[in-house]
């Protein structure tokens, strides 16, 4: 198994930590060929906009298209953003997975907060019980989704903040900002 963490900006460095902890194999992606043989992809959280930018200039954003229609990403915030079809505004995306995003929806930085969840598609995939501490820093939400996707959390107020579709993940919050390392558990499984 070896997962690819799109390494153009942001946190995929802390990615890269979590998967080695769980004995993954990985290789930082900055350019198309990098993606070759790879079972799945992260995106980390950063800035989208960036992020977008960076993809177009080094031509991945078709690669990554192509990629996604047969393998697993999972984008962390900025990279949930950039997965999305639809944010509302205009900036570079991936337009793969059938969610609408909104970007900073809780405010700005001063306004990140952490909260616990209970996501039982994922106690369910690791086999443990206890709820998942979820990191959100100028974070978006889901507001809706169509198509296969699947809600896997939401906070107390219902807003969506994990979904999955298919072998698509995308999370509002940081799980590689944790030292719980069952998101990236969950997602290697999406993955094989
Ligand atoms: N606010 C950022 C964006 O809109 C995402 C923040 C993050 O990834 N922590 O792209």
């Amino acid at each position: 198994m070896k997962i690819g963490v799109l390494a153009l900006q942001g946190d995929f460095a802390e990615h890269i930590s979590m998967l080695k902890q769980i004995d993954a194999d990985t290789a930082e992606v900055r350019l198309p060929k990098h993606l070759d043989g790879l079972d799945g992809l992260i995106m980390p959280g950063g800035e989208s906009t960036t992020i977008g930018k960076l993809a177009e200039a080094y031509g991945l954003m078709e690669p990554l298209r192509e990629f996604g229609k047969s393998r697993a990403i999972w984008g962390t915030c900025a990279g949930a953003i950039f997965l999305s079809k639809d944010i509302g505004r205009d900036q570079p995306l991936l337009g793969l997975m059938n969610i609408k995003v909104r970007r900073n929806a809780f405010g700005r930085q001063v306004d990140s907060f952490e909260t616990d969840l209970n996501i039982d598609e994922l106690m369910k995939a690791t086999g443990t019980q206890h709820p998942y501490h979820a990191v959100f820093i100028r974070a978006p939400i889901i507001e809706s989704v169509s198509g296969n996707v699947k809600v896997l959390a939401a906070l107390e107020d219902g807003r969506i903040v994990a979904a999955q579709e298919g072998r698509w993940l995308a999370t509002s919050f940081h799980p590689e900002l944790t030292s719980d390392t069952r998101f990236h558990e969950f997602f290697i499984s999406l993955a094989s």
